[in-house]
């Protein structure tokens, strides 16, 4: 593992699930959508549609709770025969309105992190997903007075990476990128020649597992709060 102290001015988070907790509230959604439709369907089953239905229309509509109102309506639609119930209709549509709309909550550390690393490096929020949705949630975290920026990225991937880098005049290798995901947050920026930093989450949307690739370039901490001691 390489040694990180000395090396970087910029740090990039990404936010959900690394700075505050979000695919929770994804899973508890799922499991209302379950019960609506358990008429028509058993839970297993709805969940592969639903997955699927997810994977046709993030391409198309991008990331965030408003794609899933579509994946959930396209789902429906087709276990119920091919015309929605107005009350499965309206049932998904208060789901989601509670999704975007969930109690918020940061994960433990996160603040104590942030405030040990303000002022000794340009904090950068790195997330992905809804522009509306993540800088709400931004907003409402309380988070911004240690971040010097937030950007939502419109996915992430290495090109994504390499613009973020160009964006602030740093080569490839001087970025460090904290996360959850060993998809987005973490195999992307090793691929460029950048150094990651993972910070594991119990909850994993399925579109996000990966393996985590060898590199001595990353480091994987059992907690965000573990990163300062790492660093300084
Ligand atoms: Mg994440």
């Amino acid at each position: 593992m390489a040694d990180l102290r000395n090396r970087f001015t910029h740090i990039f988070f990404d936010a959900d699930d690394t700075l505050w907790e979000n695919e929770q509230f994804f899973r508890d959604a799922e499991a209302q959508f379950a019960d609506l439709l358990s008429d028509w369907s058993a839970p297993e089953g709805l969940q592969r549609l639903l997955w699927q239905k997810q994977e046709e229309n993030i391409p198309l509509f991008g990331y965030g709770s408003k794609t899933y109102l579509i994946g959930m309506t396209d789902a429906a639609m087709e276990l119920c025969g091919g015309t929605l119930p107005e009350k499965v209709y309206l049932g998904i549509k208060k789901i989601i309105t509670e999704l975007t709309y969930h109690e918020f909550r940061l994960i433990d550390g996160v603040e104590k992190t942030l405030q040990a690393l303000h002022g000794k490096f340009e904090l950068v929020v790195a997330t992905k997903g809804d522009v509306t949705e993540q800088m709400a949630k931004y907003r409402k975290s309380g988070l911004d007075r240690y971040f010097h920026h937030a950007e939502v990225m419109e996915n992430k991937d290495e090109k994504n990476y390499l613009e973020l880098a160009a964006k602030h005049n740093l080569a490839p290798e001087q970025i460090l990128m904290v996360g959850n995901s060993v998809k987005s947050d973490i195999v992307p920026v090793i691929n460029i020649g950048g150094y990651a930093i993972n910070t594991p989450h119990d909850v994993i949307w399925v579109h996000e597992m990966m393996d985590m690739p060898e590199s001595d370039r990353i480091t994987i901490v059992k907690r965000i709060d573990d990163i300062p001691k790492i660093l300084l």
